[in-house]
């Protein structure tokens, strides 16, 4: 409690959305800090943090050398630290998604990475959990969800697969997920990232196989402009910017296709963060829920708030004016 005043009674005096409003999170001890905040649920917990800063050990190396169980362990305390922190409010965890170059940095990881020359579109997200070679560390990671769920009782943990590019890659990844037994229920979700063109283009079918979908805005930018993300040089001319009218295009289609299956559509990449204008333009194009730092939570509730608000008058003035 705030001297007194509980947790409830300052989260009431956010304004209330339609749109629910989450938030992005890498480090479970941070979300302590983060209590008091106006978020409704976590959109986007990344778990390179935990794997990079607690574990510390490449997944395969862990299992070579007989101890898969500290990966499944430490991931599943890290993931429980948040959900329970937060419960019954969702926490959409992130499958692993350093790219090969990141993986080698980590201990006893350099025997089984291979060496890429662009990692940014190589060996990343489900192209790694169907492979041969990296598929006993995804069941690792699917052990841990599975645990927090399971033994731990926080059903408010679903999944999100990065980096998907194909339907049948994804439909194998989920054959995966379900012979370890977690399988999609009311309670559980499975959702998946949409920054690759690719799951636009063939939204239709992607809405069949999902619960839903998060737009990565980073990658659905680089990959849309054909712009590499880390290039200061293409940064400075302008050319790496979310708000490109494709990207903005893309955006509207995926939400326009997702609804008509009835499957819901989020985004956690940077842009709603940094720019209010697109947080306005995915509240208007109908988008279900916006997952941005800790730092933009207040400033973007408000900013839905009022244009929700706006939507609402534009629309009984019509019914008025008929
Ligand atoms: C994105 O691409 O927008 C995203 C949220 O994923 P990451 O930045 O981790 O690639
Ligand atoms: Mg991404």
């Amino acid at each position: 409690s705030v001297s007194g005043i509980s947790r409830d009674v300052l989260l009431s005096l956010y304004p209330v959305t339609g749109t629910k409003i989450y938030m992005n999170l890498g480090q479970p001890d941070v979300i302590q800090k983060y209590l008091d905040l106006p978020f409704d649920g976590i959109g986007l917990m990344r778990i390179e943090f935990i794997v990079s800063e607690w574990i510390k050990y490449h997944p395969l190396y862990l299992i070579k050398i007989g101890k898969p169980e500290e990966f499944v362990n430490k991931l599943a305390e890290g993931i429980s630290m948040v959900a329970s922190a937060i419960y019954p409010r969702p926490v959409v965890v992130r499958f692993s998604d350093f790219k090969s170059n990141e993986y080698k940095s980590l201990q006893g990881g350099s025997e089984f990475e291979p060496d890429e020359r662009n990692p940014m579109i190589g060996w990343r997200g489900v192209s790694r959990y169907i492979s041969k070679q990296y598929e006993p560390a995804f069941r690792l990671e699917v052990k841990a969800i599975l645990k927090v769920r399971e033994e731990m009782g926080l059903s408010n943990v679903w999944v999100m697969f990065p980096f998907v590019r194909t339907t049948w890659e994804l439909n194998r990844a989920i054959r995966i997920m379900e012979e370890e037994g977690l399988r999609r229920s009311s309670d559980f979700k499975v959702w998946i990232m949409a920054e690759v063109p690719s799951v636009i283009v063939l939204a239709d079918e992607f809405s069949k196989i999902v619960d839903g979908f998060s737009i990565g805005s980073n990658d659905l930018a680089q990959l849309t402009l054909g712009v590499d993300r880390d290039s200061d040089l293409l940064a400075r001319m302008g050319y790496y910017d979310e708000r490109d009218p494709a990207v903005l295009e893309s955006i509207r289609r995926l939400i326009h296709t997702a609804h008509k299956y009835g499957k819901t559509v989020s985004i956690c990449g940077q842009a709603p963060s940094v720019y209010q204008e697109v947080v306005e333009f995915l509240v208007k194009e109908g988008i279900d829920s916006i997952s941005v730092n800790p730092d933009a939570v207040v400033s973007t509730r408000r900013m839905v708030a009022s244009v929700e608000q706006k939507m609402l008058l534009q629309g009984l003035r019509k019914k008025l004016e008929e």
